[in-house]
């Protein structure tokens, strides 16, 4: 007997061992094993298949060392999964199962679970006098004194002694009381000294313990029950629906009727989000209704976490509910029902580094599929490809183009910055219209949303003499300086460098920055209204846990009343009292070389407008741009989503990209620069023997060395028709890539595929 055993490696799909004696009676597929790989290395694996023929290869087959546990830790359809990723992105099978296990899942060794301290009083103190007699004995000591009051209250110790009932004492943690009392680990010490508390460690459960509640559901308007009811009938005869829905139409309380209806048939959900960054909102409505069904999974969650609602979802009691970032269709599913996938036409459901490139998206698709499940698509500016889609009868489609409580969609105004420039009658970067707008905000406690989709101080810096740009040393791409540190920074790599004293180039001692980041715009922001709360959203200040929804919170509750942001602020966020939205320049999402480039600018700018808009009255969008006769600007501000589609399938048509071409990059890295390029020249001529005129480069992409390594790619486009096997071209490339590789001197090049590149 003999096991093909999936290992996490990069290489090849798995590798065929001995199954020892021992253990052949109870090894099963998708079991844990521990195998000798390499020099005698031993690496844990997973039971791909079992079988009684070995490939007649040349490498001796070694015996699996051992089994772990007898029970299967991944299920039969998830290996599928894994397969088809590892075949369609053309990836080893290898990174499939690095990216889709827990790494507490993958290691041999024990699990750690996170514990954090806990305070409690002494059990002596179970008793009204004892307690009573201790607050007398601190009388002298008043932060003690209080210390202890707050931590009686915080457990409800003095209810629990009243009832005799030890089971109503709370959890208190150290941090929390030391937060909520405002009091130094001195005071807590003290207590501790003279036994009043006792301080102790307390395993953490990742998912809050809550009771949710069907009674807490909005009611539906006639429009939101009508989408429902077509959804429903479409997912009677098809796997996939769209739901067009427009911003704030109440899109999440239809998927909460959903996934309660296919709780009551027993079916589980999972509800994809683009990002952590979007999921503090919904996670939060969505718990009121769910509550402990629901498990939460996001690239943020402990290795602690990531078990267990990895163990919980292959127990006999599955969450009901996942809400999760795109690596949560990787998690395993009992009975799945529903897969929802909400802003679908975001581009971080794409996995770009390292492999499975894989977009979550289209991998739901597939994942519904072998479970015979459906599939919900949810966007007010869905992708073309998915749009298309629909018009070819493969997904349904749903609209609903009504706000929810009858708001109004935003007014939006175009500023022509050129002529206003030229009429020398606007400072960068706001437009007296803009500044107007946010100066009357302000004034009647109404809030103002900037977007600026750049970040750092200023994108360009220059020697006023010479021209000189300061570029990374580790890659081919232009430094932008930060205010904050006072540094330049790569956005590609990272790295950060002083600000030279003078120019390099020249010995100039003039260096200027140009243009606007989102750092820039707060500064600016401050000088003209210098009573007004700022707060930024960006990649710099939400780095750390729990930045990001401290940023949402404090702006949702009226803490803030300017949010200056990247395209972070475009996304699903709900404020009540926006008036204003400033786009402060639409021309830099407009001129990016990219085929998507318009798709993305139309989704951007209509999701950040789609944020101005009061309980009450109408919002109101600015956008600010040198290029107001671009059609582009016209069907932002008509929201007409059909026209924009029209027009870039009809570019994409003649140019031959998605969805009339399936798009395949390749991409060479190397160190050195000469060997990457011999590689990249081999590749392109094998493959235009091969496929023929459908072969474009080899291409120094616009960043064409990223920390340290050279860079090529090659384009290849080939037809989406019936006519052409994508299994077929697959394969082909797979065979020319180990052609060139197997070059002596080539043999270290990188090479690696991005297939449906975004
Ligand atoms: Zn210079
Ligand atoms: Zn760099």
């Amino acid at each position: 007997m003999y096991a093909e055993v999936i290992l996490p490696v990069p290489v090849g799909r798995s590798f065929t061992y001995a199954i020892p004696a021992v253990c052949a009676d109870i090894i099963k597929v998708g079991c844990k094993v521990s195998v000798p790989f390499g020099r005698n290395k031993l690496h844990t694996g997973i039971v791909l298949s079992l079988h009684e023929n070995p490939c007649s290869n040349a490498f001796e087959i070694k015996e699996i060392r051992e089994l772990l546990g007898s029970e299967p830790v991944v299920g039969e359809k998830d290996l599928r999964l894994w397969e088809w990723i590892a075949d369609y992105y053309m990836c080893a099978l290898g990174d499939v199962m690095k990216a889709a296990l827990p790494s507490a899942v993958k290691q041999t060794g024990n699990v750690k679970v996170k514990k954090e301290l806990h305070v409690k009083l002494a059990d002596r103190l179970f008793d009204k006098t004892a307690l009573n007699e201790t607050f007398e004995s601190l009388q002298k000591t008043p932060r003690r004194y209080a210390l202890l009051r707050k931590l009686v209250e915080m457990t409800s110790f003095d209810t629990a002694i009243k009832l005799n009932n030890r089971n109503l004492i709370r959890q208190v943690s150290r941090a929390q009381l030391l937060h909520e009392s405002n009091t130094s680990a001195a005071v807590l010490l003290g207590l501790k000294a003279k036994g009043i508390i006792e301080i102790y460690e307390y395993e953490v459960l990742p998912q809050q313990n809550s009771t949710g509640s069907i009674v807490d559901m909005l009611p539906l308007s006639d429009s939101q029950q009508k989408a429902l009811d077509e959804i429903v009938n479409i997912h009677s005869h098809k796997s996939v629906c769209l739901l067009h829905g427009v911003t704030s139409s109440g899109k999440t309380e239809i998927y909460i009727r959903l996934i309660l209806q296919m709780a009551a048939q027993g079916k589980q959900v999972l509800y994809l989000l683009p990002e952590i960054a979007l999921t503090t909102q919904i996670t939060q409505r969505l718990r009121r209704v769910f509550g402990d069904e629901m498990g939460v999974y996001h690239s943020r969650c402990t290795d602690a976490e990531r078990l267990e609602i990895w163990q919980k979802q292959r127990s006999d009691k599955p969450f009901q509910l996942i809400v999760g970032v795109r690596s949560s269709i990787f998690l395993p599913q009992k009975n799945l029902g529903l897969v929802i996938v909400d802003e679908e036409h975001e581009t971080s459901y794409k996995q770009q580094e390292p492999a499975p490139r894989y977009n979550a998206r289209d991998t739901a698709i597939m994942l519904a599929h072998i479970h015979n499940a459906r599939v919900l698509l949810g966007s007010a500016t869905p992708s073309i490809e998915t749009y298309h889609n629909t018009t070819l009868g493969k997904y349904g489609y749903v609209k609903l183009d009504q706000r929810y409580g009858g708001i109004m969609l935003p007014q939006i105004d175009v500023v022509d910055v050129q002529d206003l420039v030229r009429r020398k009658i606007m400072n960068q970067p706001f437009s007296p219209m803009l500044e107007q707008e946010m100066q009357q905000a302000l004034e009647h406690g109404e809030q103002v949303i900037l977007f600026q989709n750049r970040r750092g101080y200023a994108p360009v810096v220059e020697c006023v003499q010479c021209g000189w740009i300061p570029t990374c040393e580790y890659c081919d791409v232009s430094l932008t300086y930060h205010h904050e540190d006072q540094k330049l920074h790569c956005h590609y790599c990272g790295n950060s460098f002083p600000i030279p004293a003078k120019c390099p180039n020249c010995g100039g001692h003039d260096l200027r920055s140009y243009g606007f980041g989102t750092e820039k715009i707060e500064v600016e922001v401050h000088k003209r209204f210098p009573k007004a709360r700022t707060a930024r959203l960006d990649l710099d200040t939400t780095r750390s846990r729990g930045s990001y929804s401290k940023i949402i919170d404090d702006f949702a509750q009226g803490k803030t009343d300017i949010l200056i942001g990247t395209q972070m602020v475009s996304k699903g966020l709900d404020f009540g009292n926006v008036r204003t939205v400033g786009i402060l320049d639409a021309d830099t999402m407009l001129n990016r070389p990219d085929f998507r480039c318009h798709e993305r600018a139309y989704q951007m700018m209509a999701q950040v407008a789609g944020r101005a808009g009061r309980r009450n009255r109408r919002g109101h969008v600015i956008l600010q741009t040198r290029r107001a006769d671009n059609p582009l600007i016209s069907q932002v501000v008509n929201g007409d989503y059909i026209s924009m589609f029209q027009e870039q399938m009809l570019q994409r048509q003649q140019f031959y990209y998605p969805p009339f071409y399936r798009l395949i990059y390749v991409w060479l890295k190397h160190r050195n620069e000469v060997v990457v390029n011999k590689s990249a020249l081999m590749m392109t001529r094998l493959m235009q023997q091969a496929f023929g005129g459908g072969v474009l480069g080899p291409d120094r992409p616009a960043v064409a060395r990223i920390n340290m390594l050279h860079i090529r790619k090659i384009a290849l486009k080939v037809a989406a028709s019936p006519r052409v096997s994508p299994t077929e071209v697959r394969k082909k490339l797979r065979t020319i890539a180990e052609q060139v590789t197997s070059v002596p001197g080539l043999h270290s090049t990188m090479i690696f595929f991005d297939v449906d590149p975004l």
